[in-house]
């Protein structure tokens, strides 16, 4: 049986994957920003890590899944320059911080649900665990890796001689190309806040007292505390987007192994970036679409998902319509074959795997979860003969790890038409009866207009996807 190696940041290699106790893995993953809604870039990281967590369960782990928010501490620049990210963004929507960390929590899960992606075990606030990242400091002023300036408490990454390590850096060397130095009273540019005073005069929506006076914690600290807490150190797997290496982890791994003396996590995987015509897709860079610009157009949010599986997660994706176009044909192509498949008969529970195309799929996911290679296997499989039952216990079995949602497809055609297209449906048909012909072909022309033509069979009326 295919073994299960995945790209260590750490030391970039390819390695076996053990877990350290027995067969379950603690795995902790860096959730959103919660300041504005998620873009379809950040989903393309969280399909990753949702692949990752699947192809570990399809090898028979337990998995423990922890995600923070990050509500609090975020400043607008990942050093510690610039505002707090959730301070702007409460004011650009003209509501609390509070208020807007809520807002967009639920907005990203409701995003996050749409995709499949699966729900991690523990969701946890930063703004919840103040006391604990408190505590952490504490202990690292205590062994002495921290010191106090006019605006916080920062870590000296000089005192700490594995810094930069995860980047594959020397200290000097980032140095070197460090930008001109902000704040003066750093001791090394690449120093970080652990805990940031409240400006003076300055009433923040977000501040807590604390040991060395009111303030919020600095931003990579809440994951230090809060993976520690939830999952032990060491832990298993830590992973994120390839933009958290230089510094968000990086400066993760100095907090929590300066405070326990011992490794932080084993495996660390970093998904690469969407991009739209060469460059990074990003809020602030103003190329970034939201799931719901997809939706609107008439994609599937699952259309998205295969998109991000037909490209290997260490490799850039270029987002372009076309492609997107693509990918939901050759999902409504895949889900064709659970329809015909069921329409012949086929269950599931009465069909058998065959080991050897199993086996090919497994090589596929456990190859640093190669899932375009995963994907070809799929394809082969499909396009041979094969009897119904066989083809949908098959078809199900992967789409453990592809997430595609097969099983919820049925020898019915109208069941995947999204909510948005049947409402119109129905409505359309109340004009048809009502001999309101026009109100009839406008909604016709609203349904075309999200990539479904409407058919009138003896029946009553049915959609089909152009
Ligand atoms: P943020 O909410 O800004 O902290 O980002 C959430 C996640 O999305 C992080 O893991 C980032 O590394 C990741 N991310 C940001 N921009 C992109 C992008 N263009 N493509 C893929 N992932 C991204
Ligand atoms: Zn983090």
């Amino acid at each position: 049986m295919a073994t299960l190696k995945l790209f260590n940041t750490l030391g970039r290699r390819k390695e076996e994957f053990k877990p350290l106790y027995d067969n379950e893995v603690g795995m902790y993953t860096c959730g959103p920003t919660v300041y504005q809604y998620a873009h379809i870039g950040n989903l393309r990281t969280y399909i990753f890590e949702d692949i990752l967590r699947r192809v570990l369960e399809y090898n028979n782990y337990k998995v423990k899944h922890v995600m923070n928010i990050t509500d609090v501490g975020h400043l607008t620049s990942d050093a510690d320059e610039g505002e707090d990210k959730m301070e702007v963004g409460a004011r650009l929507a003209g509501k609390s911080a509070w208020e807007i960390a809520q807002l967009y929590t639920e907005a990203f899960f409701k995003d996050t649900e749409r995709l499949n992606i699966l729900k991690p075990h523990i969701v946890c606030k930063a703004t919840d665990h103040i006391p604990e990242q408190i505590a952490l400091i504490q202990k690292l002023e205590a062994k002495g890796f921290t010191y106090r300036t006019s605006d916080g408490i920062y870590f000296d990454v000089s005192k700490f001689p594995d810094y930069g390590k995860l980047a594959g850096q020397r200290l000097e060397e980032k140095e070197a190309g460090a930008r001109v130095e902000v704040n003066p009273e750093k001791r090394n540019p690449a120093d970080f806040a652990l805990w940031k005073f409240s400006p003076k005069g300055v009433k923040r929506q977000m501040e807590w007292d604390s040991p060395w006076g009111v303030g919020f914690p600095g931003w990579h600290i809440e994951c230090s505390a809060m993976s520690t807490k939830y999952l032990g150190q060491p832990f298993d797997i830590h992973c994120g987007g390839v933009d958290h290496i230089p510094i968000h982890h990086t400066n993760e791994i100095a907090q929590s192994e300066a405070a326990e003396g011992v490794k932080m996590a084993n495996f660390w995987l970093h998904g690469e970036f969407m991009i739209v015509e060469g460059r990074r897709m990003g809020k602030s860079e103003g190329n970034a679409y939201l799931l719901d610009d997809l939706i609107k157009r008439g994609y599937d949010p699952l259309a998205f998902r295969y998109l991000c599986l037909n490209t290997h997660y260490r490799i850039q994706l270029n987002f372009t319509w076309q492609a997107l176009d693509g990918a939901q044909t050759a999902l409504e192509r895949l889900r064709e074959h659970v329809r015909t498949a069921r329409a012949g008969g086929g269950d599931p529970a009465q069909g058998k795997i065959s080991p050897e195309v199993r086996e090919r799929f497994l090589a596929a996911i456990n190859d640093d979860l190669n899932v375009p290679q995963a994907l070809g296997v799929v394809w082969d499989f499909v396009r041979s003969p094969q009897n119904p039952s066989d083809k949908l216990a098959t078809l199900l079995d992967f789409d453990r790890v592809l997430g595609l949602r097969l099983s919820e497809v049925h020898a019915e055609e109208t069941v995947e038409v999204p909510q948005e297209v049947r409402e119109l449906l129905t409505q359309r048909e109340a004009a048809r009866k009502a001999k309101n012909f026009k109100e009839a072909d406008a909604l016709r022309a609203k349904i075309a207009q999200l990539g479904y033509d409407v058919i009138d069979t003896p029946q009553g009326p049915k959609v089909k996807r152009r």
